[in-house]
């Protein structure tokens, strides 16, 4: 079935996800609201935010200005790394609702693995969970390894895997990994930052397709049914960024997209963390 701009990815507790959600990452302010404002009208109904982009607070305004019906958006927050162990992951929780000023989140994301304090967190998000303040949780930045130590300790799966993909960095082994225990990958930095749009096989599939070098690496992201979430704060390009249900990148291009891996990462390398 052709993916549109109303299609949605199930999770492994039923919930529903789009395809494409907002970045906010280094949004602040007022240009928070407003790019949270133009993702919405443009079409976004999926806004990834977290505790430590200190955007919280705009970013629940601008859902509430929008008027859309809360339950036809679904934003995720992260927990933020300073706060991990049972209660403080319950009182940073609290923190977040409170400063999105929301009465649930639909996905609540460890933000990283970091530190051994990292099992008593989940089952702080479990317990989360189970009050129905939140309606999935997941992890962000947690490598094979680190899935592998947490089944171990849990029966409760994560509903979203969130790691740092593009065709640059084309994490396999996660997605594999991922896809094996219905676990739903989702890319952050889908455009590499921008970095790679002089390099020569996205830029003779742009020109092949007539559509821009972001679109084509959000394009390729979803063809591997992994959720994007661009970040942008200027209006045409958030608009741009949604605007890739009108092509298909055919098998052989999406090949050449793959043997792009380079390991290029912008984030520090989750793989060093304990
Ligand atoms: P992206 O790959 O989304 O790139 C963002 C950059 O691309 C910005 O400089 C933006 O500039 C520019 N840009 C956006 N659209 C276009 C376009 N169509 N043409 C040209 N330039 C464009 O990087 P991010 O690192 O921001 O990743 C996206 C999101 O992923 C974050 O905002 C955050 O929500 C999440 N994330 C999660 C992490 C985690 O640890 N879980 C870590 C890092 C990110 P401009 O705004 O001027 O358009």
């Amino acid at each position: 079935m052709a993916l549109k701009i109303s299609s949605r990815i199930k999770l492994n507790n039923g919930i529903e996800i789009p395809y494409i959600g907002l970045g906010t990452y280094q949004l602040r302010g007022k240009t928070a609201h407003e790019s949270v404002n133009t993702a919405l009208e443009a079409g976004y109904r999926l806004i990834d935010t977290a505790e430590s982009y200190y955007n919280e607070k705009e970013v629940g305004e601008a859902i509430k200005n929008s008027r859309i019906p809360r339950d036809e958006i679904f934003i995720t927050t992260k927990l933020a790394n300073e706060n991990h162990g049972y209660d403080n992951t319950l009182r940073a929780f609290e923190g977040s609702l409170k400063r999105l000023g929301l009465d649930y989140v639909d996905l609540y994301l460890i933000h990283w693995p970091s530190g051994r304090l990292r099992d008593e967190t989940w089952r702080a998000f479990e317990s989360i969970l189970n009050e129905g303040t939140c309606r999935s949780i997941g992890v962000s930045n947690y490598t094979v390894r680190h899935l592998k130590e947490l089944f171990k300790i849990s029966s409760t799966f994560p509903a979203v895997n969130q790691v740092e993909f593009n065709p640059y960095i084309y994490q396999k082994d996660i997605l594999d990994l991922c896809k094996e225990k219905n676990i739903q990958l989702e890319g952050y930095t889908p455009l590499a930052r921008t970095k790679k749009f002089n390099e020569s096989i996205l830029k003779n599939i742009s020109e092949k397709y007539v559509k821009s070098r972001a679109q084509v690496l959000i394009r390729w992201s979803l063809q591997h049914n992994v959720i994007a979430i661009p970040k942008s704060s200027n209006e045409n390009r958030i608009k741009e960024n949604i605007n890739v249900f009108d092509f298909e990148i055919a098998h052989e291009d999406m090949k050449k997209l793959n043997s792009l891996n380079e390991n290029l990462r912008f984030s520090p390398d989750p793989h060093n963390l304990k």
